[in-house]
């Protein structure tokens, strides 16, 4: 198959009916994308790699590639409080399978109608294996959340079960583990925490709604723990939390009852918002949250100083090494 047939039958798709966008006045086929953002806006713009043996092994399905490339880039939207609107891929494959590109397009589109994203130009070459997606968003001006406003006294808040990702990868790259299930509850919780690992779901909706009541926000690809120190370190400010609250999954608990902590303060690819809340905030978040498919939780407070100090049960609790891309 040549690069245009190629090119025509997987990446070009019109956004299907009913999902206009006014704003691409020119898509794939030239030699470049013609944009007109709505007057108003401030532009957004999110990239992440994905690199074979970096950030996935060969045996991921193809539609779970295709999904996160560019869920990851939603995700870093959504951790500013934009709304995601176009993108573009760069694809690097060492042969052009017609199977596997079918799978990484319905992954890719599948996230892309729902979160009406219009793909509007990309590059296919030749090469090791990794995808590369630029996401493009919007913001009205002043309602970007970023990392660095978080205040002392703000609560600490996270979206979903932090840990549930990781213990998916662990699981993929065990199948021992995930073939030793000997009833259908963990053999239950095993599936859904694979789920989780290769189908992260970027917060979009989440992080806008959060644009008017969080001081400082970011999204966890790298731990929670890590990923805070990050959020504290940008505000000037500190962090105190207790595992306790930690809102461990039921799946997690139940498949890793003694790493459970560990995994979701260290284990990445989470793609949680993590975010504060000043008090006065409180009452309109739990509100509007109430309507949100994910929980969100409160885990700790934000202190003066500096770092992030975990405890448990009133005794510090010491956070074991991070997980590292393998
Ligand atoms: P050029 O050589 O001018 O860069 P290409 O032949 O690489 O053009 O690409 C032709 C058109 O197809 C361009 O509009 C480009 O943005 C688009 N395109 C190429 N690869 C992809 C892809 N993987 N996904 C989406 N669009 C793509
Ligand atoms: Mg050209």
């Amino acid at each position: 198959m040549d690069e245009r047939t190629l090119i025509r039958t997987f990446f070009d798709r019109r956004p299907a009916t009913g999902h206009g966008h006014p704003e691409v006045l020119l898509g794939i086929g030239d030699d470049a994308a013609i944009l007109r953002p709505e007057p108003g806006y401030d532009l957004v713009a999110a990239i992440d790699t994905l690199v074979e043996g970096t950030h996935f092994l060969r045996d991921m399905p193809a539609s779970a590639l295709g999904h996160r490339c560019l869920a990851v880039n939603l995700s870093d939207l959504a951790a500013m409080a934009a709304e995601p609107r176009w993108a573009v891929l760069a694809l690097s494959m060492p042969e052009a399978e017609e199977d596997w590109l079918r799978g990484f397009a319905d992954g890719l589109f599948a996230l892309a109608d729902r979160f009406d994203v219009a793909l509007v130009g990309g590059d296919t070459v030749r090469g090791p294996l990794a995808a590369t997606v630029t996401a493009f968003g919007r913001l009205r001006p002043g309602l970007g959340v970023r990392r660095s406003g978080a205040q002392p006294g703000d609560g600490i808040w996270v979206t979903g079960h932090p840990g549930d990702a990781v213990a998916g990868r662990l699981l993929l790259g065990d199948s021992g583990r995930a073939g030793q299930a000997n009833d259908a509850a963990s053999d239950a919780a095993i599936r859904r925490l694979v789920e989780r690992f290769l189908y992260p779901e970027p917060r979009v909706r989440e992080g806008r709604q959060l644009a008017s009541l969080a001081t400082s926000m970011l999204d966890v690809s790298d731990g929670l723990h890590d990923d805070l120190g990050k959020l504290m370190e940008a505000s000037g400010t500190g962090a105190e939390l207790d595992v306790a609250c930690l809102p461990l999954s039921a799946a997690l608990r139940a498949v890793y009852p003694t790493d459970a902590i560990h995994h979701a303060l260290t284990g990445g690819d989470d793609y949680e918002l993590c975010f504060t809340v000043p008090g006065a905030n409180e009452v309109r978040l739990r509100a509007g949250a109430d309507a949100w498919p994910v929980p969100v939780t409160r885990i700790g407070t934000v202190v003066a100083g500096k770092g992030v100090r975990w405890s448990q049960a009133g005794q510090p609790h010491a956070v074991g090494r991070t997980w590292q891309h393998f």
